[in-house]
């Protein structure tokens, strides 16, 4: 297996078994994106306690590249501080974006999704559910 198709397991696993997804009843919805120009729509909600994003939840229609996107990010901000959760979004964004390079020792699955830079009409599926994320951290704290 080389690395493409390493990647491409890694994003199918996550889009045929999404993390931490689930339908969300109305009232639990925090943030609410959709990313039109590819059909994405994400409804999330963010569990904080304290300081801490205890767990992230949410419901989510699209390609599946969104979808692996969403339940890459609700693995890896599990966990971390309020703003260590934000800073990660801005590092993803940017990264996206290609205004930074991964690191070496990024996580697989970031640099799986990284094979996205490479179209630039997919990158907001990549980064819907980080911007998602950040709008429901805002109403969280
Ligand atoms: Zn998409």
């Amino acid at each position: 297996m080389n690395l493409n198709e390493l990647y491409q397991e890694i994003i199918l696993d996550h889009c045929k078994h999404p993390r931490n997804a689930g339908p969300l009843e109305d009232h639990e919805v925090m943030a609410d994106e959709k990313n039109p120009s590819c059909g994405d729509h994400i409804r999330l909600r963010v569990e904080v306690d304290g300081n801490l994003v205890s767990g992230v939840r949410y419901d989510s229609q699209g390609c599946a590249i969104s979808t692996a996107s969403a339940s890459i990010m609700s693995e890896m901000v599990a966990g971390l501080s309020i703003d260590e959760a934000k800073a990660k979004s801005g590092r993803f964004v940017a990264l996206m974006r290609s205004e930074i390079d991964p690191e070496l020792d990024e996580i697989e699955e970031i640099l799986a999704l990284s094979g996205v830079r490479e179209y630039p009409m997919r990158i907001k599926c990549a980064t819907m559910c980080w911007h998602a994320l950040v709008s429901a951290l805002e109403q969280a704290v």
